[in-house]
């Protein structure tokens, strides 16, 4: 028998939307019937961490709290200050009238990669390369423990864009160009995230498989990777048609694995800004995809709608909420934006009925994560940050992941020189990018822009040190970030071979567009300086392709190790040869930007390594 709200149950007042026995729809709308307007729109903002203190939660009735661009707590804080932060807000939130839970958000993106110590996975075009669905399925679950260890419960990850042009920053975000190769990872890495939903599992209404998962969010909705040049948040000039094929396919496998929430990109579609497509984001993701979880803005979004910021600010909310937002991620200014939504209902300029659609939108993802029963975090979780296993799944993924373009060809002898020899007597490893965690992490590892340093990470191996640890013990390695510097023996032909690490420095999104596609100096001279005194091995560290044309001839072998995380260990694992080589490009490497766009299926298609190019090598016998 089911209790009318309000009636009497042993004393104590029964309150229909506190009992998890009842279905979530009715829990939604019995707790959305008692809310006030300032409770409602208190559920669609989302603030960030610095200004949510116990009063401003208390009075703005916040229903998210986010940890914008890898805001930390502090710099090396532990599973438990996080936990200790995100208790302190719910504490906040639960002592509201209606003791409505927070969801906290981070962008947890290849593992949780704004906790010290956390196991940093493959970004995601490494995992593209893998081909590999299940380790990302299992990389997506690690990630959800991760987070949970930490006491987040919800991420803005995957990123399901599908990069046309790798002059974009975000580019590395990206699973692949390919439309069907995002697909297979948005489909693997979702389910990992949030758990599995059964066959019956009602099409678009979101899911989330209780406290060792995570809501996940894909983003960022529509046609981010697709913009004129690979501007940030540019245009995406595209028929509809085009638009629907390229880049809207992921959309339908987030949508049916029961994704929690879509982000808004902040690029526009043929001059519209995507925070305001009404046509995209409610005729197409809510009502004909049938998606029933929530939509979020960017990053301060609703101020970029306008130019300049701000002008028509007013404006620019109603806009957005009218065409379909129910979250807005406002980290700052949201004194301003309840206000304004306020008043905008009070006179009828946004409507009530839009404001309920979002807030049931909000806590349908709330109840259905468990998050009104479980409010807090599960302190039996934290020992699962960084864990051995973790590690290991990290490691699988890494040796997966690098491709081998090129192994021993156009060289005098033209042997193969894959997988080195561990008997080696003297080895030279030099470059940048050896002996340094942050470099091999990249863009969003402790911050935003990602940071260099070994210190960063609290964890990990890098390459130098896993190839120390691969070689026979007799074996002497020198090492040097460049030839001309440290001790680097006179006499070359010491020798056996060296491995140059170079590549790219950490950077995400606008920070990242790059019009060049260099290899960042000294990486160029140092390929050079030693490609032609030593047999040489070139480890290209890189969130994307870079050109490496004009320096080929002199290399003997070449690895596209992208950005692999904390786990130098797979890079070793598969130049010695106790795995082989199996990684297959998931973009196309071009000869130089004036090729740019170039992909896969193209009509005019002639780049260095095409699409799907990647060499392989057997297991080396040390019978
Ligand atoms: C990025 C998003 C991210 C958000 C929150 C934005 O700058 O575009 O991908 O989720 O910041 O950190």
């Amino acid at each position: 028998v089911v209790a009318a709200a309000g009636a009497s149950v042993a004393g104590a007042t029964y309150v229909r939307y506190k009992d998890p026995k009842q279905p979530i729809q009715a829990r939604v709308e019995d707790l959305l019937s008692r809310m006030r307007i300032e409770e409602k729109i208190g559920q669609m903002t989302q603030i960030e961490r610095h200004n949510a203190s116990s009063a401003v939660i208390e009075k703005y009735f916040v229903g998210s709290v986010l940890s914008g661009g890898g805001s930390v707590p502090s710099e090396k804080a532990s599973a438990a200050t996080w936990q200790e932060m995100i208790t302190k807000m719910q504490k906040a939130a639960l002592s509201t009238r209606l003791g409505i839970p927070i969801i906290y958000g981070i962008d947890a993106v290849h593992g949780n990669n704004n906790a010290y110590n956390a196991t940093i996975f493959p970004h995601n075009v490494g995992l593209g390369a893998t081909r590999d669905p299940d380790l990302v399925k299992r990389i997506g679950r690690a990630t959800a423990l991760e987070a949970r260890a930490t006491g987040i419960p919800y991420t803005f990850a995957p990123c399901v864009a599908v990069c046309r042009d790798p002059r974009w920053g975000g580019c590395y975000e990206s699973f692949s160009e390919d439309t069907k190769l995002v697909q297979l990872m948005t489909s693997a890495i979702i389910p990992g995230l949030q758990g599995d939903v059964s066959t019956k599992h009602p099409r678009g209404v979101p899911f989330v498989g209780g406290p060792k998962h995570v809501a996940a969010c894909a983003k960022h909705f529509v046609g981010d990777g697709g913009t004129h040049h690979g501007i940030s948040g540019n245009n995406t000039v595209l028929s509809f048609h085009d638009l629907m094929r390229i880049h809207m396919p992921p959309y339908y496998d987030a949508v049916i694995k029961g994704v929690a929430s879509v982000m808004i990109s902040y690029s526009s579609w043929n001059g519209v800004k995507m925070h305001e497509n009404k046509y995209l984001i409610t005729q197409i993701l809510k009502e004909k995809m049938h998606f029933r979880g929530f939509v979020i803005t960017d990053w301060q979004a609703v101020d970029k709608i306008t130019t300049p910021p701000h002008k028509h600010y007013y404006h620019s909310i109603q806009e957005t909420i009218h065409a379909g937002i129910d979250m807005v991620m406002i980290p700052f200014d949201y004194p301003e934006f309840v206000a304004d939504v306020q008043a905008q209902v009070m006179r009828g300029a946004i409507k009530m009925d839009r404001i309920n659609d979002a807030v049931s939108r909000i806590l349908r993802v709330k109840f259905t994560m468990g998050l009104f029963e479980n409010p807090f975090p599960e302190h039996s979780l934290t020992a699962q940050l960084g864990t051995k296993e973790h590690r290991e799944l990290a490691r699988e993924a890494v040796r997966k992941s690098l491709v081998l373009l090129k192994n021993g060809k156009g060289r005098k002898d033209g042997k193969p020189v894959l997988p080195l020899s561990k008997k080696a007597k003297k080895i030279l490893v030099v470059g940048t990018h050896a002996h340094d965690l942050g470099l091999q992490c990249g863009g969003w590892t402790k911050s935003w822009q990602g940071q260099s340093g070994n210190g960063i990470t609290g964890q990990g191996t890098t390459i130098l040190e896993a190839i120390k640890s691969a070689v026979d013990k007799k074996t002497v390695i020198d090492y040097t970030e460049h030839p001309d510097k440290g001790s680097v023996s006179k006499n070359e032909d010491e020798y056996d071979y060296a491995v140059v690490v170079v590549g790219e420095n950490p950077y995400a999104a606008t920070a990242g567009d790059n019009l060049n596609l260099t290899i960042p100096g000294p990486g160029p001279e140092v390929i050079r300086k030693v490609c032609e005194l030593v047999k040489c091995v070139v480890v290209l560290v890189s969130g994307r392709p870079l050109v490496v044309e004009p320096y080929l001839d002199t290399m003997d072998a070449l690895v596209a190790a992208w950005l692999p995380g904390t786990e130098g260990h797979g890079v070793a694992d598969v130049l010695f040869g106790d795995h082989g080589f199996s990684g297959k490009l998931p973009r196309t490497w071009v000869r130089s930007v004036d090729q740019l766009p170039m992909n896969y299926g193209d009509k005019l298609y002639d780049p260095l390594f095409p699409f799907g190019f990647g060499l392989t090598t057997k297991p080396a016998d040390r019978s």
